[in-house]
Parts: structure tokens; C-alpha cells; sequence
């Protein structure tokens, strides 16, 4: 595995590959739902490249970008062992510069439910994601759907900015007794990380009622609030793929999206349906 930290060894290190390159960018402390993302793009692809980078412009005053979990040891055995030919691991200076040009999220989509709990970050994440695929020019990038609205939103700027490259959405990964895996689950003690459980339980109630034929948006959520219950629930919704939000679940067309805080740990979560 060549290890690169900056744009230079990136380039010099891709170009002694052929065929399709596989990218699968994360912020590190990577668990087994960054692996799986690691493995499709070994099985899909002759090259694979993760990039490892806590990007700043995502995380907004007060956030915790200066304790965000930092495990660059343990993060390369993974990476070695999980087969990756290439991992990017720049510092701050090898991508930003001062006073530059940046990508804006859009106005309504890139503006509720995260983007209105975290005004700014989707414009920190589409900058970072752009740099990043034109540093590696992919063919394809995968992407977990427990970040779905920021899947969305990098589906819409690949498509807005006629980006060639292709989205690759994996499905979430989960512990056995639901906790959808997230680098910040670190942060949680043993009590909290019972109390976190409520975030899949309820999404799983949201399952529930929709099999049952419950389709009703409001009475979902109010379910869902009832056994979130008593977290500090920043939101639930249910939307379309676009993000709009629906007032009934359309099969094959919704999210149903959570977010909560544990202690002072945010946690996200989702289901599609
Ligand atoms: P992060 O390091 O948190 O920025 O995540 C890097 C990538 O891994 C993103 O595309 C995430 O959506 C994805 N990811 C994070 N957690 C999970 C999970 N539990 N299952 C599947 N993908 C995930």
C-alpha cells in the first residue's frame, strides 16, 4: 500500500496504476461500515484508493473537530489488510489554501434537517468531496446511505456540475443490536450507548408501521418521538429521495431520517423504504 500526503505522491502513486480506481473517502477512526465500503471497491474495481481526512470546513464553530477520534495507526492496518492500493492521508495545508473559491450546497435542500442543525457544513462537505475527486478522478466513489442526505446532495452536484463519475450508495451497517456504526459511537459510555439504541429502535417502529400498512407521515414521527423519548431529538422526518417531505410514505421512494443527541454525542440514523 503507497501512502500519499499530498496531491504530488497522490499523482505519482496513481500513475503507476491501470484500469478503474475505486474511492472511498472517510474522516477515519474506520470501523466495519468504512470496510464494507473498502471491499466493494476492491471487488469492483483494478485500483483501490481511500482517503483519510478530518476535513475542517465541515465541522462548524464549536463541533468537535479538535477531539473528532484521530487512530491513524489502527486506520492503516486496516486499510493494508483490506486491500487498498493507495491511501491519500493529507494534512490541512495539502487541500486548502487561503481565500478560495468553495462549493455552496443548495438553497432548500442543502439548508434543512442537517443543514439547519449545521448551517454551512454540506458546503464544507461538497468542497472537500470535489477536491478530493478531482485529486483522485475516480471511476467510481462509494458512499454509506446513513449519510443520506449527503449522498443526495453529492448525487446532485455530480449531476448539477455534469461530474463524470459514479455514485456508488452502500447500505448502512449496523451492530447486532442495531447501533449503526459511526466513529463517533466512541464517544458514548455504557449508558449512553444503551440510550442510543432508541435512534434504531425507532426507525424500526417507522418499519414496522409502514408493513403494516400505517403509511401516515405524522403518526410515523409521532411514534418514532414517543420512544425517542427522553433524548434531545434535533429531528425526524420523512421524505422522498429528493428530500422533499411527504405527508404520506411512498414505497420504494422514502427515508425516514433521525437525529438525536446522547449526552452531548450527535447521532444520526435512517432507514429507506
Ligand atoms: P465518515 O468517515 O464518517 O466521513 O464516513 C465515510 C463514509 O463511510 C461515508 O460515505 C459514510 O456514509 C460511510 N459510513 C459511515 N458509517 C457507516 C455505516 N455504519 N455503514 C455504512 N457506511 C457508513
Amino acid at each position: 500500500m503507497i501512502i500519499a500526503r499530498s496531491r504530488q505522491e497522490l499523482q505519482a502513486a496513481l500513475d503507476t496504476k491501470r484500469g478503474s480506481i475505486g474511492f472511498v473517502p472517510t474522516m477515519g477512526a474506520l470501523h466495519i461500515g468504512h470496510r464494507t465500503l473498502i471491499e466493494a471497491a476492491r471487488r469492483e474495481n483494478e485500483t483501490v484508493v481511500v482517503s483519510i481526512f478530518v476535513n475542517p470546513t465541515q465541522f462548524l464553530p464549536g463541533e468537535d473537530l479538535s477531539k473528532y477520534p484521530r487512530r491513524e495507526e489502527a486506520d492503516f492496518k486496516i486499510c493494508e489488510l483490506s486491500g487498498v492500493d493507495v491511501l491519500f492521508y493529507p494534512d490541512v495545508a495539502a487541500m486548502y489554501g487561503s481565500d478560495e473559491v468553495r462549493v455552496c450546497a443548495p438553497d432548500v435542500r442543502g439548508f434543512i434537517l442537517e443543514g439547519a442543525s449545521r448551517p454551512g457544513h454540506f458546503d464544507g462537505v461538497l468542497t472537500v468531496v470535489m477536491k478530493l475527486l478531482n485529486m483522485v478522478r475516480p471511476s467510481r466513489v462509494y458512499f454509506g446511505k446513513k449519510d443520506a442526505q449527503q449522498l443526495a446532495l453529492i448525487t446532485q452536484m455530480v449531476e448539477n456540475l455534469f461530474m463524470d463519475v459514479k455514485i456508488v450508495p452502500m447500505e448502512t451497517v449496523r451492530e447486532k443490536d442495531g447501533l449503526a456504526l459511526s466513529s463517533r459511537n466512541v464517544y458514548l459510555d455504557e449508558k449512553q450507548r444503551v440510550e442510543a439504541l432508541k435512534l434504531s429502535a425507532a426507525l424500526k417502529e417507522a418499519t414496522k408501521m409502514v408493513m403494516q400498512g400505517n403509511l401516515d407521515a405524522e403518526k410515523i414521527k409521532e411514534a418514532m418521538m414517543n420512544l425517542l423519548k427522553p433524548l434531545d431529538v434535533e429531528y425526524v422526518a420523512v421524505v422522498n429521495r429528493q428530500f422533499e417531505s411527504l405527508k404520506e410514505v411512498v414505497i420504494g421512494n422514502t427515508i425516514v431520517l433521525v437525529a438525536a443527541r446522547v449526552g452531548t454525542t450527535r447521532l444520526i440514523d435512517n432507514v429507506w423504504m
